[in-house]
C-alpha cells in the first residue's frame, strides 16, 4: 500500500505542475493515466461503476466526481483533483484542490482550511481513539472557520478494495464509533463548501455541485495507523 500510495502522490505532484489557465481537464486526465501506467499501476477510477476518466476534476462549485472533458481552466478557478491507483492489488486514493493562477482571498482561505482540516483529522488518528474523533476533528476545525462540511459523502477504509468498511464521516461527535487499531488504513477526505453544506448531482449522473453555487474544496489522503501513529501513504 505504501508503494501504491507513492505512485498516487507522484502523479498528483506532476499534475500540479500542469495546472494553469488554458489546459483542459481531459489533458490532465490523459497525463494522469499515462503516469499511472508508466509506474506499472492501473488507474483505479477508470471504469469504476462506469466512470469515464482516470481522475475526477471538479471546478469551483463542483464538489467531487467531476468528469474530465474539454473545459479549459481559467485564471481564478479552483480545481479539485481526485485520483485512485491500483498497484499489485492494493489501492490508494488521494485528492487535492489547486488554485489556477491568482484566486480570490475566499478561494485561498477555503483551500487552506480544507487542507488543514485533513491534517487535523490525521492528527486525531491514533490507536485506541474512536472513529468519531476523526469526524469531529474535521467538523470542529471547518466550522470554527465558518465554512460548511459536506456531510452526504464520506471517507472510507481502503486496501484490496477501493472502498472498504468503515465509512469515515466528516461530521459527528467525538468518542463514538469503532476504536481505531494498528493496521487500519483509512481514506480520509473532507469536502468543504464556502457556503451551505447542501449538494446535488448533475444530470451527467456524476458531478456533485454545491446547491447554492458556492465554491468547494476537497483534500484526501490514504493513511495507515501504526502503533507509533498515523502514516500518510499518499505522500512522497
Ligand atoms: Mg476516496
Amino acid at each position: 500500500m505504501r508503494q501504491s500510495g507513492k505512485v498516487a502522490a507522484m502523479v498528483m505532484q506532476e499534475l500540479a505542475k500542469s495546472i494553469a489557465p488554458g489546459i483542459t481537464t481531459a489533458e490532465l486526465d490523459k497525463k494522469a493515466e499515462k503516469l499511472i501506467r508508466e509506474a506499472g499501476a492501473e488507474p483505479a477510477f477508470l471504469g469504476y461503476r462506469g466512470f469515464p476518466g482516470s481522475i475526477c476534476t471538479s471546478i469551483n462549485n463542483e464538489v467531487v466526481h467531476g468528469i474530465p472533458g474539454l473545459r479549459r481552466l481559467k485564471e481564478g478557478d479552483i480545481i479539485s483533483i481526485d485520483l485512485g491507483v491500483r498497484l499489485k492489488g492494493y489501492y490508494s486514493d488521494t485528492a487535492a484542490t489547486f488554485a489556477v493562477g491568482q484566486v480570490s482571498a475566499l478561494a485561498r482561505r477555503l483551500i487552506d482550511v480544507t487542507r488543514q482540516s485533513l491534517e487535523e483529522a490525521i492528527a486525531a488518528m491514533r490507536v485506541g481513539a474512536h472513529l468519531g474523533d476523526i469526524s469531529h476533528a474535521v467538523q470542529s476545525y471547518v466550522e470554527a472557520n465558518r465554512f460548511s462540511v459536506v456531510y452526504s459523502y464520506a471517507g472510507h477504509g481502503i486496501g484490496t478494495e477501493m472502498h472498504e468498511e468503515p465509512q469515515v464521516p466528516n461530521v459527528g461527535p467525538p468518542g463514538r464509533g469503532p476504536r481505531l487499531q494498528a493496521g487500519m488504513v483509512l481514506a480520509i477526505e473532507p469536502m468543504v463548501n464556502a457556503g451551505a453544506a447542501d449538494v446535488e448531482v448533475l444530470d451527467d449522473g456524476w458531478t456533485v455541485v454545491t446547491r447554492d453555487g458556492s465554491l468547494s474544496a476537497h483534500f484526501e489522503h490514504s493513511v495507515a495507523l501504526t502503533e507509533e501513529g498515523p502514516l500518510v501513504l499518499t505522500a512522497l
